[in-house]
Formats: C-alpha cells, sequence, structure tokens
C-alpha cells in the first residue's frame, strides 16, 4: 500500500482545497518557519483516525478547522482525504475490494467529525484498524513529529515495547485484545 495523494480543504493553514501528489520514492517538504509543513503531517495523521487534540497540537479536535486571518473568515469545517494505491491487494480484509482506498475524514463545527472509504460511511475506529494493521496508523513510528526523538530516549520501556509492536505489524491484534477484555 502506497499514499498516492493528499487533499486538504480548511485544515488548519491549508484553507483552500489543496491537492498534493505524491510520487514513488522520498518526498521532501521544505519553506519557511510556519509555512505549514507539520501541518501536513498532522493531516496525515488526523485521516488517519488521530483522536488526540494534544498530537495536533490544538486544545480541542475543532482547532483543526482553519480559524481565520486578519483578511479572511474562518472556516465552518476541515476536510482531509488521502488516497491510497492497493493495486497489490494488501489491505486488510474488508477494504480489498478495490485498486484504490480514498480515505476521507470531515470535521463540521458543533457537528463532530465523520470518516468514508471509497465514499461509504465508516466509524473511526475502522480507520484506526486498517491502518494499525497496516502498521501505519496515526501514532506509528513511520512518523516522527518534532522534538520525539528526544521523548523516545526518554521513554519508560512500557512505551518503548508498544513502539516494537507497532513496527512489527501486531499493534492491531493488541487492540482487539483490549476490546475482548472490555466485553
Ligand atoms: P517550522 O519550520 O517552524 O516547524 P512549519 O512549516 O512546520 O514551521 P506549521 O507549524 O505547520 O509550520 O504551521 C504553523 C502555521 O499554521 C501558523 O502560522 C499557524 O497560525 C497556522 N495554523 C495552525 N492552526 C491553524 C488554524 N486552525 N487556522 C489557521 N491557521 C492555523
Ligand atoms: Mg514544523
Amino acid at each position: 500500500m502506497r499514499f498516492t495523494r493528499l487533499r486538504l480543504t480548511g485544515f488548519k493553514s491549508f484553507v483552500d482545497p489543496t491537492d498534493l501528489v505524491i510520487a514513488d520514492g522520498l518526498t521532501g517538504v521544505v519553506g519557511p518557519n510556519g509555512c505549514g509543513k507539520s501541518n501536513l503531517l498532522e493531516a496525515l495523521r488526523w485521516v488517519m483516525g488521530e483522536n488526540r487534540p494534544t498530537a495536533m497540537r490544538g486544545g480541542g479536535m475543532e482547532d483543526v478547522i482553519f480559524a481565520g486571518t486578519a483578511t479572511r473568515g474562518a472556516k465552518n469545517f476541515a476536510e482531509v482525504s488521502l488516497a491510497i494505491d492497493n493495486g497489490q491487494r494488501l489491505a486488510p480484509a474488508g477494504f480489498n475490494d478495490s485498486d484504490t482506498l480514498d480515505i476521507v475524514r470531515r470535521i463540521t463545527r458543533d457537528a463532530g467529525s465523520a470518516f468514508k472509504v471509497n465514499a461509504k460511511d465508516v466509524r473511526a475506529r475502522d480507520v484506526q484498524m486498517l491502518f494499525a494493521d497496516a502498521s501505519t496508523g496515526a501514532q506509528s513510528p513511520a512518523l516522527v513529529r518534532q522534538g520525539q526523538i528526544s521523548e523516545l530516549i526518554n521513554a519508560k520501556p512500557k512505551a518503548r515495547r508498544r513502539i516494537l509492536e507497532d513496527a512489527a505489524g501486531i499493534a492491531g491484534l493488541y487492540q482487539r485484545r483490549h476490546e475482548a477484555e472490555l466485553k
């Protein structure tokens, strides 16, 4: 599975629809401080099901919606869509009937957020499990936040074990076991 396109509308500083084609190989994002580089990674994390406002550098989930500037009014919603090449049919069961996965998350003020996969409504959990099984989830070590390296160095053994489990691709199983224990 490979990310092929990221599209943002009203997400943080990306007020106008912005389409980023993610080509094969290494992609670099460069620009001056404050231009939105970290916001792009946050968009990726968010569309994969991140639900902790702190991971998005916000106080509440609605803080991802464009808040307005001196010259432009605030937006009422934010939407991020992520296209994934699934030509090799490596997506987990239930998501494996097409060559492309189109994942969309939209948040509307006072109405919460909703997810779609290939235009079908799904739960946040479905999207989180899809990525947990593919070892690329919102909290996956594949995404390294600014300052995260020093956090890793200081991490407790339990937290470090979770990182290894995620890298080994068993985070989804761990989550399912946890849910089974709660039932
Ligand atoms: P650096 O090089 O310093 O790490 P960066 O390119 O990573 O910078 P970001 O942190 O992605 O920059 O972008 C910060 C910008 O995004 C700030 O100008 C901030 O005002 C803007 N921003 C964040 N949230 C919102 C929001 N909800 N509405 C409008 N603008 C926002
Ligand atoms: Mg940054």
